[in-house]
């Protein structure tokens, strides 16, 4: 199998896998930053932006081989208690003027692991959190997960409750490369689950990775193939990120596991996975997700309540927070009637131009009049430099309206977007 793909024209050296501004940039908290954020919690939201809850559940049953993420291993009695410490920080945050003067759109269970929670346990936290908040009726749930989780009596559940989306962790459908990766079941019942959720309506997101080691572009095909078959609303597809400390960057160096492809090798399976999902009737969107579920296209929530251990996805106004992990830490900070944050970052006025170009890579445009009326200035005289030398490069267009990406410039988004991040690469 060959792919003949153009849009390469120009290349940078390297892709890179995340914007800038991610949680792993932040300050730690100080007592005048939390000051400022309780402080802040204590305003009227005024603001438009959809808002998504975010309950999020750190436990893993298993560690994946090339997981990087906070998680914790669960241990029998710890879900109990970590729940009511979980409880009780939403409450804190629902009886903020902020939260009580705000309408969230979506429900999102993540981490981690939620599915490892009983049927009766996610039924719990999803109505505490609909009781607690302003969630509007049209709202989503979702809830992320292992497929091993999910039998079809307990999607039955989560369906009559409402929950209207799973985002499943797949991966891969290749049996050899999920023992590789550590993940508990095989292809055949992660297909099984699908089914099941498709079965008792709930819709299905899948997470794929590619550039695997020894993964080649007709066996990355067979997964892109077998997640259409299956029918599934919509595919995040990834480019695996190895990072020091996991057991698959051990695999790696020793020289167990065969390499990965190289940058082109794996902008060749993204532009492949484009065109696939194309042709099969999916549009790309949000970060790495090529769907076809309505939803998505929508406006997605800017502003994110969530609260638990190693969360690190808050971000309220000008406020972006990671919380405090392990599980024990969390539940203790909380019992002792503090918000349990570990980072806080507090977004100055440049920071906030910068993010709103980081649209960018959610392949949404900006809006050059938007843009003007929150900042007083047009992008391109803030950004007059970076802005020349994208349009130069292919990668971006602009004209009256808007500043958007071109197909060359959705396959380096992550790259577009650090360049408005560079101290030196504008004119603020
Ligand atoms: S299930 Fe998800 S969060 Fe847990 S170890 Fe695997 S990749 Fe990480």
């Amino acid at each position: 199998m060959t792919s003949k793909h153009t849009e390469t024209s120009f290349t940078y050296e390297k892709a890179e896998h995340w914007p800038p501004y991610t949680y792993r940039d932040y300050p730690n908290v100080t007592p005048e930053s939390l000051q400022a954020f309780i402080n802040f919690l204590a305003t009227e939201n005024t603001s438009s932006e959809r808002k998504g809850l975010q309950p999020w559940i750190p436990f893993c049953t298993i560690k994946c081989n090339f997981c990087y993420f906070p998680t914790e291993l669960l241990s029998n009695s710890e879900m109990g208690r970590y729940l009511l410490a979980l409880k009780k920080c939403l409450n804190i945050y629902a009886e903020t003027r902020y939260a009580r003067t705000s309408e969230f759109s979506e429900v999102y269970l993540a981490g981690g692991t939620p599915s490892i929670m009983s049927t009766q346990q996610t039924i719990d936290l999803l109505s505490f959190c609909e009781q607690k908040f302003n969630v509007r009726e049209d709202r989503e749930i979702k809830i992320t997960g292992c497929t091993h989780d999910f039998d079809y009596k307990r999607l039955k559940a989560l369906s009559e409750y409402g929950v209207d989306q799973l985002d499943l962790g797949v991966q891969t459908f290749d049996d050899d490369l999920r023992r590789m990766f550590n993940l508990r079941d095989t292809a055949r019942m992660a297909e099984e689950t699908i089914k099941t959720a498709h079965k008792v309506g709930i819709r299905v997101s899948i997470d794929l990775m590619y550039n695997l080691p020894g993964q080649t572009l007709n066996a990355w095909n067979n997964d892109i193939r077998r997640a259409l078959e299956l029918n599934v609303e919509s595919a995040d597809c990834y480019a695996l990120d190895v990072y020091p400390g996991t057991k698959l960057s051990e695999q790696l160096q020793s020289g167990i596991l065969p390499p990965r492809g190289d940058q082109e090798a794996e902008t060749e399976m993204y532009l492949w996975a484009y065109s696939t999902f194309q042709k099969a009737g999916y549009k790309p969107t949000c970060h790495n997700r090529f769907s076809r579920i309505a939803e998505d296209f929508k406006d997605p929530c800017f502003e994110t309540l969530g609260t638990g251990a190693g969360f690190f996805m808050g971000t309220l106004g000008r406020f972006s927070y990671v919380d405090v992990e392990p599980a024990e830490a969390y539940i203790d900070a909380v019992n002792r009637g503090k918000l349990p944050i570990a980072k806080l970052s507090i977004g100055s006025i440049e920071d906030e131009m910068r993010k709103m170009m980081m649209r960018l890579y959610i392949r949404l445009p900006v809006n050059k009049q938007e843009f003007r009326r929150r900042f007083g200035m047009l992008p391109e005289e803030a950004f007059e430099t970076v802005i020349s030398r994208l349009m130069k490069n292919g990668l971006i267009e602009v004209d009256e309206r808007e500043i958007r990406l071109t197909k060359l410039g959705d396959v380096w988004r992550y790259n577009v977007c650090w360049e408005f991040s560079r101290l030196d690469a504008d004119a603020l």
